[in-house]
């Protein structure tokens, strides 16, 4: 287990260096800072040595840490680093992340695709996550299922996405066996929903802070 892994199963939490508000360290992800530019590189695997800074993975946190100080705070200098660069690195880095945790899964054969051996492997009790395209058939009856049998659901990617990603042609449900594999998915996807501009999601956009005006923030 290295560092990063204890520290999530040990539920540490870390400031976001956007807007400064504690988040567990799940829900971030860690920059490392090297000692040139781009100076600040995405550790999504956390796995690079050194100092770091967190910051949650959205444009808007990102657009901040870059403009008020944040990351120039950490980096204990003055430079300019692209908002936008970075976040597109991450996306870059959280895409890779996610083919290759889905081809591990493949080998390890922790992955079972298709109605029929999907719903087999939930009748054996063996499916740990269901991962449904968002323009799955019968997507519905797919989510009440899993909600009734207390089962996580993530609905994410097109039939084709997940299909390209599998090797396949199209897939639109995958039953995902394996505990910690179904968490490591669900946590990509999520660090990659809130990055992706106007990325398909079953959560509607969060409220509507526009870009333009990150101070407006309605009091709470
Ligand atoms: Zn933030």
């Amino acid at each position: 287990m290295n560092a990063s892994a204890r520290a999530r199963a040990e539920g540490a939490t870390r400031t976001c260096a956007g807007c400064r508000e504690a988040f567990p360290q799940d829900a971030l992800v860690r920059l490392a800072i090297v000692p040139e530019a781009p100076w600040l590189v995405p550790d999504a695997k956390g796995r690079l040595g050194g100092r770091g800074v967190w910051v949650r993975p959205r444009r808007e946190c990102i657009e901040r840490a870059a403009r008020k100080g944040g990351f120039a705070r950490a980096l204990k200098r003055k430079v300019t680093i692209d908002p936008d660069g970075l976040a597109d690195l991450l996306v870059a880095q959280l895409e890779e992340r996610l083919r290759s945790l889905v081809l591990g899964a493949q080998r390890g054969r922790h992955l079972v695709v298709g109605h029929d051996a999907v719903q087999e492997s939930v009748h054996r009790g063996r499916a740990r996550l269901l991962w449904v395209a968002e323009d799955a058939g019968r997507r519905d009856d797919l989510e009440e299922r899993a909600a009734r049998l207390d089962q996580a659901c993530l609905v994410w990617g097109t039939r084709e996405f997940i299909g390209d990603l599998l090797g396949r042609e199209q897939v639109a449900v995958v039953a995902v066996e394996d505990e910690g594999l179904a968490r490591a998915l669900v946590r990509v996807a999520e660090q990659l929903g809130g990055l992706r501009a106007g990325s398909p999601s079953r959560h509607k956009e969060a409220r509507g802070e526009s870009p333009a005006t990150p101070e407006d923030r309605k009091p709470a």
